[in-house]
């Protein structure tokens, strides 16, 4: 057996050919690796008409994938809820993750692993009758904020609408459902923020599009402990803190606790901890990115060099 087995392979070059200029990269679907721009839904998947899908994002950096395994677990646990049934093991599933990156040849790859309901031959509008289809891609590493956003710290507004309530969709299962976020984003750029916080039915703060937030009240980190997906790069950060012994749990943020927080910071897959400065046009704190947030920050990216968590690519050369 080969180390790229998980399907046919291409020629290197073919993959790297981008006439569309989409991010260079590499995909895998129905059983074949394909340059990441030609990696086409059918418009009859009900993952694009109903949003019926989950997924998991993982990364990796310098060359070796971060919680691959906790990843993996999620995303499992996630299809274990819809009711999607993969056709490939782990070891089918993992390999397909690894020949993508390797195919890409990238040392800093946001790795996506997704499974639609499908589709079925009649149209049929019963879900069961659905061949669920697994995909994956790897593209270059991008982050929730750019770098001179992690410099000065992202400028936030918190918005008005509710983030989907746990009781309508479990937010342990990682969803599409981003309509109330996509909303929330153009909301805050007309209010001249980056970015948007969603807070849950109870006004407390919840989370945004694709981060989870924390924030420090007098000296304990505090992070929303409901209607959030339960982020790995947010647990990473708790994980810290315990080895550390910082303060640090997750309850209930109320809207009065973020504004008087010493500092904020939001965490992702997308970019790691990134500092807050401004929330709703106020600073945050003394306005700049806080020390707490620089050592956290500094221990994640650490911990990509613990054996505990980094996995190395299989570049098969
Ligand atoms: N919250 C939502 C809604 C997300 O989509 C994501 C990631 O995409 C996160 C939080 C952060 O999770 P993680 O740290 O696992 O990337």
């Amino acid at each position: 057996m080969t180390r790229f087995d998980a399907g046919p392979l291409p020629p290197l070059e073919e993959l790297h050919h981008d006439p569309q200029r989409y991010p260079e990269g590499v995909a895998w679907l129905d059983g074949q690796y394909l340059p990441v721009s030609q990696a086409k839904v059918s418009v009859l998947d009900w993952g694009f008409l109903h949003s019926d899908a989950t997924y998991d994002t993982v990364h990796v950096s310098n060359g070796a994938f971060f919680r691959l395994d906790d990843h993996i677990a999620r995303f499992r646990a996630s299809l274990d809820r819809l009711r999607l049934r993969l056709p490939y093991d782990e070891t089918g599933l993992r390999r397909i993750l690894h020949n993508c990156v390797a195919l890409a040849g990238h040392r800093n790859a946001y790795v996506e692993m997704l499974c639609t309901r499908g589709t079925s031959a009649s149209f049929s509008r019963d879900p069961r009758d659905a061949d669920n289809r697994l995909m994956a891609f790897a593209i270059p590493l991008g982050s929730v904020a750019n770098e001179a956003q992690m410099a000065r710290g992202l400028h936030l507004a918190v918005s008005d609408i509710a983030r989907i309530p746990p009781q309508s969709l479990d937010p342990a299962i990682k969803n599409y459902h981003w309509l109330d976020l996509v909303r929330g984003l153009y909301e805050a750029y007309d209010r001249g923020a980056e970015n948007v916080l969603l807070r849950n039915i109870d006004g407390d703060v919840a989370e945004g599009p694709g981060f989870n937030v924390f924030a420090l009240v007098d000296g304990t980190l505090l992070t929303p402990d409901t209607g959030v997906l339960p982020g790995i790069t947010r647990r990473t950060v708790l994980e810290i803190c315990d080895e550390a012994g910082l303060p640090a749990r997750a309850q209930a943020v109320s809207m009065k606790a973020l504004k008087g927080a010493e500092e904020v910071f939001i965490t992702s897959t997308a970019g790691g901890v990134m500092p807050v400065s401004r929330i709703d046009d106020e600073p945050v704190g003394s306005g700049r990115p806080g020390p707490v947030t620089a050592r956290i920050r500094e221990r994640y990216w650490a911990w990509h060099k613990d054996e505990r968590f980094a996995e190395p690519v299989n570049y098969g050369r």
